[in-house]
């Protein structure tokens, strides 16, 4: 017999408690089981004369629901071919019918004509706090790290069981916006003021309290937006002036932020729109009506995939090579207290591990924790917790300091042979079999390994700046590092709750390479006489994080010129000069190094401006610019391609990697799921087609590899369906 997802008890006052307990999942989530276990028990409840009321909670210790079970949502994704032969339905109206199901459920809770009290002992996100809002009392766990919120916007999707009907009814319009639009989540207490739960209470009464509720309330089963008297809080309707303007503001606010790429926030605002001004049953369609629409298209997928599923796997270790027994770091060997290193002491004391920071003198090595005091205190981190931090933080010159780790991590300046004898002096303390990872950014890591005599324990770990808050790691396999490295660095990223991905040895590897193609594109166009203006707003208006001058001022000018100096001196004749090289190297004999001293294509006067005087080095401005669709197609493409050539050449193995290290490695476009979703999303023969004339038009950087024009003749797409 299966297990329920709904643990039903009455007791002697004839409440019935429905406690969740999903089967097989840590935390509860909705699935199908549960949502026929919920409608037998309101089936229950409203024809058995002895049950008074209800309770709903869950069973689960760590919290209430986390929301829909997206892994389990592709079926929604794909309702079939349009109009199937068995019911003479379109596609749209079997979507619209599946999506409507969980709504139409708890409509059905909040109308059944008894008292319904939730008890929320923990995080309830999403669905789950949708569930929530359903029922007629709510009482949350009067505990401040608890979660409630309505995250969907986060991964391309928009809350889908009445979250943007009943949140607004509950908080009024425009706050409601706030937290539907930017998915952020709010504590008890704030939902408390919000007026979004009724009662706070210690976790232990929270079922007494519930049962109390029920008990004093047998005509409470009715939720205010259902009486005559409800006053909707703040008004609504298009002659009220706050509502209009509420929405005129938003709609733009929304469109600046998203730059139009995103289908969940205006789904978002038209279905709280036309909802809040229509009785309950028929809101709930219309938002059914947006949720459909907004699944239906391929970025719901693309971005749930990205941005959920392949994460959570990675992080769960879907790319950790099987059968090496995990190994929790206790002592960590961090060579280098600059920039990077400092960043990963922090990370890693912060995950509770030893760290010993070793520089070449010990003033550097204790400038390097005092970045991680520097970065608690501006966080506002609880002071006995920042001391427990930084007491496990050990600044030193010595090398016997080091014995004892079980990984090491080399941050030293990027030279091969700094990096040669700082592997070797610390091979000679902790002996080949200890991990060495170097966290290099351009040396491949094949040839450093040969400094480390058993080069199958050495392996690259790129992290990314600011390591406290970038959420990619980049694993790099040389040529001869083994599974046990791989299983180490996997382990290390894990418990510094960071998202990996593995790669395999390249120039650049796979994320600094795929990413430098965006720079060197956007000083193309600049050197062809494209307005700065114009490259810079194209790439922000396709959904970059910013445009690709601004990028190269944050990436530093001067390390730009070392690197391209370094691959000319490292590629010889092969070496192919651009009009690029020489705008980095006119800006580096101007001093303008980009942001770290406050001049390179933009000047760091408040505001921040594009460098008036640009076109002294670059030229005058073509006559005839080119249209932003052109300059965008320029800036797509050529990351596109770069990552189409990774692939082939086996630098990234899988689309997941390639996806979540464009995204979470160079900020490249979310809302598209990554380069290989996008390509998939497109059309493989589509892209080739577009490559072959820019290709015509601008030079053999954007050519078609191989694989490209295999998998468009073969109808192949870089996921398997
Ligand atoms: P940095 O100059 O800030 O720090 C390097 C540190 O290494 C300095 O504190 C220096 O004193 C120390 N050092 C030099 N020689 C040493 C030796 N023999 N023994 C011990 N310590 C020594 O540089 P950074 O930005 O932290 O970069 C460090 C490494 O990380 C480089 O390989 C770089 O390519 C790589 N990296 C940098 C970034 C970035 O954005 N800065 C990103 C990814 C990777």
């Amino acid at each position: 017999m299966t297990k329920p997802a709904l643990h039903l008890s009455t007791d002697e006052d004839g409440i019935l408690t429905m406690a969740i307990d999903v089967p097989g999942q840590s935390m509860n989530v909705i699935t199908p089981q549960l949502v026929a276990d919920l409608a037998a028990a309101l089936t229950r409840l409203k024809t058995e004369d002895g049950l008074k009321g209800a309770i709903l909670t869950s069973a689960k210790s760590n919290g209430f629901m986390a929301g829909a079970d997206l892994k389990n949502m592709t079926s929604l994704f794909d309702p079939g071919p349009d109009d199937s032969e068995t019911d003479g339905r379109s596609k749209m109206a079997r979507l619209f019918d599946a999506v409507y199901e969980i709504n139409s459920l708890l409509r059905q809770l909040e109308t059944c004509g008894k008292p319904i009290a939730a008890a929320v002992n923990g995080l309830a996100l999403g669905g789950g706090l949708e569930f929530v809002l359903a029922c007629h009392h709510r009482i949350v766990a009067d505990n401040p790290s608890i979660k409630l919120g309505l995250p969907e916007v986060m991964v391309g999707i928009m809350p889908g069981a009445g979250g943007t009907q009943r949140l607004p009814r509950l908080m009024g319009v425009q706050p409601a916006l706030l937290y539907l639009l930017q998915g952020k989540t709010m504590s008890p207490q704030e939902a408390l003021g919000f007026g979004v739960v009724q009662e706070l209470a210690p976790a232990e009464e929270l079922l007494s309290r519930a049962k109390a509720w029920v008990k004093a309330n047998p005509e409470g089963g009715v939720q205010p937006w259902d009486t005559k008297s409800f006053k909707f809080p703040g008004g609504v309707g298009a002659f009220n002036p706050g509502f209009v303007q509420t929405f005129m503001g938003a709609s733009a606010m929304t469109m600046k932020a998203t730059n139009r790429n995103l289908n969940g926030p205006p789904a978002i605002l038209s279905a709280v729109y036309e909802g809040s001004q229509l009785p309950m049953d028929t809101a709930l369609r219309v938002e059914s009506k947006y949720f459909a629409t907004l699944v239906a298209d391929p970025q719901a997928y693309n971005m749930v995939r990205s941005l959920f599923i392949s994460k959570q796997a990675a992080e769960k270790g879907a790319r950790r090579p099987e059968g090496i027994p995990k190994a929790p770091i206790k002592k960590l060997a961090m060579l280098g207290a600059g920039l990077m290193g400092a960043g990963i002491a922090m990370v890693a004391a912060q995950a509770g591990i030893e760290v010993v920071l070793l520089d070449t003198t010990q003033e550097a090595a204790e400038k390097g924790k005092a970045y991680t005091a520097d970065r608690l205190a501006k966080r506002k981190t609880d002071p006995a917790k920042a001391e427990a931090i930084l007491a496990r933080i050990h600044p030193t010159i010595n090398y016997d300091d080091l014995k004892g780790a079980d990984l090491v991590i080399e941050a030293v300046f990027e030279s091969r042979e700094i990096k040669a004898n700082v592997t070797k002096a610390a091979e000679t303390v902790l002996g080949p079999d200890v991990i060495f990872g170097s966290n290099t950014s351009t040396l491949p890591i094949t040839g450093l390994a040969q400094a480390w005599t058993k080069p199958e324990n050495f392996i690259g770990i790129h992290f990314f700046s600011p390591v406290d808050k970038m959420p990619l790691v980049e694993i790099i396999r040389g040529e001869k590092t083994g599974p046990a490295a791989i299983a180490k660095a996997m382990d290390f990223v894990a418990a510094i709750r960071k998202t990996p991905i593995l790669v395999n040895d390249s120039r650049g590897f796979y994320t600094s390479r795929c990413f430098a193609t965006y720079i060197t594109e956007g000083l193309l166009l600049l050197a062809e006489g494209t307005g700065p203006a114009l490259i810079e707003n194209a790439g922000k208006h396709m959904g970059m994080p910013v445009g690709p001058l601004a990028v190269n001022d944050e990436v530093g000018l001067d390390l730009s010129l070392k690197v391209q100096n370094q691959t000319r001196a490292d590629l010889g004749d092969a070496y192919v000069e651009t009009p690029a090289d020489k705008i980095i190297e006119k800006m580096n004999d101007l001093d303008r190094k980009g942001r770290k001293n406050g001049k390179g294509f933009y000047t760091y006067d408040t505001p921040k401006h594009l460098w008036s005087d640009l076109t002294s080095i670059t030229g005058d401005l073509a006559a005839t610019q080119p249209h932003p669709d052109a300059v965008k197609e320029r800036l797509i493409y050529r990351q596109l391609v770069e990552c189409a050539r990774c692939f082939e050449e086996g630098v990234v193995e899988t689309p997941q990697d390639a996806d979540l290290g464009a995204i979470f490695g160079w900020g490249f476009m979310p809302h598209t799921g990554g380069p290989m979703s996008h390509m998939d999303t497109l059309g493989i023969a589509n892209i080739v087609a577009i490559l072959d004339r820019l290709t015509a038009e601008h030079g053999p950087r954007f050519t078609p590899p191989k694989l490209l024009r295999d998998m468009a003749k073969n109808h192949q797409k870089f996921y398997t369906p």
